[in-house]
């Protein structure tokens, strides 16, 4: 199946032609307005869909084809469900994070959008799926009148419910007046008592603007991350919170999303979430109901139309500043900037991105970026790390997802008496010289559960006294936008 689902990848302008007359003959007959005689077709439909579509294009009937929008790349096959892929930790050779035998469903998907005249149809946001479609007919649903996928929410005038009182949030605050942003990441602990978690955070509060709560990342289960986030607002500190899609369905997250609100938590980061079988759990179900794209898409609608994704009204709307992460250096690396146009339409203010160990690369994406007026639209955060010696370095390469560390980085260590002092002043220069690109609005640090020496780089590298450095490339435009 993988074979012809390649084939047809390939053959994705050819399919597009076919699709389109099929389409507007199906649309003309509409057979699914006689609804007698198409519940009778049905079975044949379902039938025959299955078996054609999934002989070409390896198609789960999901019942809600979108094809035509993937460059004949089936989304229903990336383990992580998504529907506005690829996620971030697709491998170095454009093989899935999840299944390494089997190639991207995403990458393939922008592959064949390019070679497609309507291509660009990749960029619309998709909707989460509509479960009860799977196993029907797309081809039958697409004679109605509207050929509209039942699952899209029907438009509705905003609902004007009034913004729940929000505390002022520092982190907001430093993006928007252009300086240089210093965010770390926090590992929540496996303990039920706060001030574990409050230890580890006030390391970190003199020298950051705000900290990300890790949301069970790599999969492995902590101390909740909206209870963390929590803790540090009572202390007067900002969080990031993460919320993954991976361990929640569209209900439990909009009540999280509410519930975060309510806690005084106004920065969210939307992840779809890294994959169940990396992590302590390896048995556990990935719910992944929604993907980062459609999490951000439901978040904005809660906060600027005041309502639920089913339509329903709220009674007070969240204050919330809306986050993504990106993945600049993992393929397909020409598309990546668009990719992160998407993330940006669906309501993404501010982006954190994966581990920066290769600046060159970065200005390539940052040149894209900036060609497409992306970092007047949004804040770029870069992610950077300490590496503690060449062997983590070469594991985490070949072990963590969607990580590049180019080969000069793990000789430099090696060949360092202290690797350690090495690591820590290869992240010191990283942050001088990201510092420097244009477009690019902080960094955001990480050291997996070592906030001390996150602190230590971070006053290094000068960039806390550096508020008289002037950053090139402050998003003037994009208060208009946000
Ligand atoms: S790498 Fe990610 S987006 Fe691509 S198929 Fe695998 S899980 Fe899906």
């Amino acid at each position: 199946m993988r074979v012809t689902r390649h084939w047809a990848v390939r053959r994705a302008r050819m399919f597009e032609r076919i699709y389109a007359g099929l389409s507007s003959l199906l649309a003309r007959s509409r057979l699914h307005d006689r609804s007698l005689l198409s519940n009778r077709l049905a079975p044949f439909f379902v039938f025959g869909e299955r078996h054609l579509k999934g002989l070409l294009f390896d198609c789960q009937m999901c019942g809600q084809c979108i094809l035509s929008s993937t460059g004949m790349s089936c989304p229903a096959n990336c383990p992580k469900l998504m529907r506005n892929g690829p996620c971030g930790g697709v491998r170095g050779d454009g093989r899935c994070e999840v299944d390494p035998e089997m190639r991207c469903v995403w990458v393939d998907a922008w592959d064949g959008s390019a070679r497609m005249k309507k291509g660009g149809a990749i960029s619309n946001i998709q909707p989460a799926l509509d479960f009860r479609l799977r196993d029907t007919s797309a081809w039958l649903r697409s004679m109605s009148a509207s050929g509209r996928p039942v699952s899209i929410m029907a438009h509705r005038e905003p609902a004007l419910a009034p913004v729940a009182p929000a505390r002022p949030n520092r982190f907001e605050e430093v993006l928007r007046s252009g300086q240089f942003a210093v965010t770390a990441e926090l590992s929540p602990p496996d303990s039920a008592d706060p001030t574990d978690a409050l230890r580890h955070a006030s390391v970190l509060a003199d020298v950051v603007d705000a900290i990300n709560i890790t949301d069970a990342s790599g999969a492995n289960c902590h101390i909740s991350s909206m209870s963390v986030a929590a803790l540090l607002v009572s202390q007067g500190l900002t969080p990031v919170m993460q919320l993954t899609c991976r361990d929640r369905n569209r209900i439990a997250i909009q009540g999280d999303i509410l519930g975060a609100s309510a806690l005084g938590i106004s920065n969210l980061l939307c992840l779809t979430g890294d994959a169940i079988g990396s992590g302590d759990h390896p048995g556990a179900v990935a719910v992944c109901d929604l993907d980062s794209v459609s999490l951000l898409d439901a978040a904005r609608k809660m906060r600027d139309e005041g309502r639920f994704l089913s339509g329903r009204a709220l009674s007070s709307r969240p204050g919330l500043f809306l986050g993504a992460a990106a993945n600049p250096f993992s393929p397909p690396q020409r598309t990546r900037a668009a990719h992160l146009a998407k993330k940006v339409d669906a309501g993404a203010q501010f982006i954190q991105t994966q581990f920066c160990f290769d600046v060159p690369a970065l200005e390539s994406f940052m040149v894209q970026v900036r060609d497409l007026g992306l970092d007047q639209r949004c804040f770029i955060l870069v992610g950077v790390g300490i590496l503690p010696s060449a062997r983590t370095a070469r594991w985490m390469r070949s072990s963590v997802p969607g990580v590049h560390i180019p080969d000069h980085v793990v000789e430099r260590l090696e060949k360092a008496n202290d690797q350690r002092r090495e690591g820590r002043q290869l992240c010191i220069e990283l942050i001088q010289q990201i510092h420097e690109v244009k477009g690019v609005a902080g960094v955001h640090v990480m050291a997996h559960r070592n906030e001390a020496l996150i602190a230590e780089v971070i006053r290094a590298s000068g960039i806390r006294s550096g508020e008289s450095v002037i950053r090139v490339g402050t998003p003037e435009g994009v208060e208009k936008r946000l």
